[in-house]
């Protein structure tokens, strides 16, 4: 594991200025293993298992660089901050916002779709779950305005279908009929209001749309909306 010195550590993780760790240390509020680390300047070994062996102020660490958060993103949140309305990022703990490497969603979902939304401060995963070539698979549910008519399935499954504005067909997506106006739809790239406008496309309309999985991932109903979890590194396997 690398190593850092504890007040440029804490820093990056937003607790405040390195000159305020420092006075932190030297009030004893900062300790390792139990025990006051009074000079801020000392050097750790930065392991995953640090929060649980440095508090401040009895406080366990949040956690180090290289975190995955899954979150059940509720309705009317934005993941863009060139959008109105609250951001997904006021979910976290405030000091979250201060990070270094900065949290920024895998991937978005529209201000009026709910459910899965991982973020994440690890760039090369981001990257990776979002590539094109890994064709990683995202299923939501959507609730329809109009009774499905039967001919969905395999229009979405041909990849011929072409959404007005793009320059190429979508790549085969499945489609699971729950019930006549509600159906699980699979699809392995992310283009613009994707969903939507391939139901739109067949003429009709998402009224409700909701992500339930990313690859073998699926959001676990303990979640609420709104409600948000830590992954540990069996959980991030199962997008992929
Ligand atoms: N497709 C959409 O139309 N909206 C989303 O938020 C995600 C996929």
């Amino acid at each position: 594991p690398p190593t850092s010195r504890v007040d440029k550590l804490l820093s990056s993780m937003g607790y405040g200025s390195r000159s305020e760790m420092a006075q932190l240390a030297k009030g004893g509020r900062i300790t390792l293993d139990g025990a006051a680390l009074s000079d801020a300047s000392a050097r750790i070994r930065v392991t995953a298992d640090l929060p649980t062996r440095m508090k401040i102020d009895g406080q366990p660490l949040d956690p180090v660089a290289g975190l995955v958060i899954l979150l059940h993103k509720p309705l009317g949140m934005t993941c863009s901050h060139k959008e109105a309305g609250p951001l997904v990022y006021d979910i976290l703990p405030p000091r979250w916002r201060q990070r270094s490497p900065a949290i920024s969603t895998i991937g978005r979902l529209d201000k009026q779709t709910s459910g899965l939304l991982l973020l994440t401060d690890d760039g090369a995963l981001l990257h990776r779950v979002i590539s094109p070539r890994r064709h990683v698979a995202k299923t939501y549910r959507a609730r329809l305005a109009r009774p499905l008519t039967g001919t969905e399935a395999a229009l979405f499954a041909s990849g011929g279908l072409m959404l007005e504005g793009d320059a190429k067909p979508l790549a085969p997506a499945q489609l699971q009929v729950i019930s006549e106006t509600e159906a699980l739809l699979t699809v392995t790239e992310g283009r613009y209001h994707q969903v939507r406008r391939m139901f739109a496309a067949t003429g009709n309309h998402v009224e409700d749309l909701h992500r339930e999985s990313l690859g073998s991932l699926a959001l676990p109903d303990s979640l609420s909306p709104g409600q948000w979890a830590l992954l540990d590194e069996d959980q991030i396997a199962l997008i992929f």
